[in-house]
């Protein structure tokens, strides 16, 4: 106290001035104070975000490698807190539905039932099961639009999908009562297996299924995962067709897809 107040008299300056000079000054240093804590807390924010990006990105490039579904991924260290998003990034299964048809193609028809109307309903029943089991569905259209078959591709190949299944329906005139579910796949013993996947869920909810064959369908020619193309009944086949209409078979097959693609996940 003594100190200070001969400092005061010594300055010379009339009391209320200096008083002021030194609460500016203290409030200057206060905001200095508060500004460098303000750039800690965002240095630290960057250190984290910065440590999230690392593991996030080395991580599911190694898992890529060594368990291509992750299914077996163990933290392998780290903060438990912070290990979550980056599990979950792994985790994440990529499934492409593809409706066949779509807008002015209208695919098969007969009786005024429309292919394209059908293949819709149930692959959006389908993504519905699927994104329920937490896997990652992406539509090549989800309303009456028409999709090139070029698009359809791009759409799989850019998102770099686990799995592709297109959905169409069969027709033959030749002999109308042919029936049955069938599904297609192209050189690779990938989609074959998740066509036989599909097929055996199928016979498993009741469903009549008929075979599995290697054909040049450029859906799953010109795509870069393992790729089916399910035929999911015969529009010419009258008792077919009215069952296909509704949605009580339109849930039973797309629950066979959906069963049938969480087999090939699981198969890995
Ligand atoms: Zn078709």
């Amino acid at each position: 106290m003594g100190r200070g107040v001969k400092k005061r008299q010594a300055a010379g300056a009339p009391l209320p001035q200096r008083r002021k000079k030194r609460g500016v000054r203290l409030a200057v240093a206060y905001a200095l104070q508060v500004l460098f804590a303000l750039l800690a807390v965002l240095l630290v924010a960057l250190l984290i975000c910065g440590v999230l990006y690392v593991r996030e990105h080395i991580f599911s490039k190694s898992n890529g490698e060594d368990q291509p579904n992750g299914e077996n991924f163990t933290d392998t260290g780290g903060g438990a807190a912070w290990s979550n998003p980056a599990t979950e990034a792994i985790e994440a299964y990529v499934v492409v539905l593809d409706a066949g048809h779509g807008g002015v193609q209208s695919g098969c028809e007969f009786d005024g039932v429309l292919e394209k109307d059908i293949t819709l309903a149930v692959t959006m029943l389908a993504a519905e099961k699927l994104r329920a089991e937490g896997v990652t569905v992406i539509l090549t259209r989800e309303d009456d639009t028409d999709v090139s078959l070029d698009e359809r591709c791009r759409i799989a190949n850019n998102v770099g999908a686990d799995l592709f299944v297109s959905i169409h329906c069969n027709s033959y005139t030749e002999d109308t009562s042919v029936s049955g579910f069938e599904g297609y796949y192209h050189n690779g013993t990938k989609g074959q297996r998740l066509a036989e996947y599909i097929l055996a869920a199928a016979n498993a909810l009741g469903v009549k299924t008929r075979h599995v064959k290697d054909a040049n369908y450029q859906v799953i020619r010109d795509t870069t995962m393992p790729a089916a193309l399910m035929e999911i009944g015969f529009l010419s086949n009258p008792a077919e067709r009215a069952r296909l209409q509704t949605e009580d078979y339109q849930t039973t097959i797309a629950q066979a897809i959906a069963d049938g693609v969480l087999a090939m996940k699981a198969a890995g």
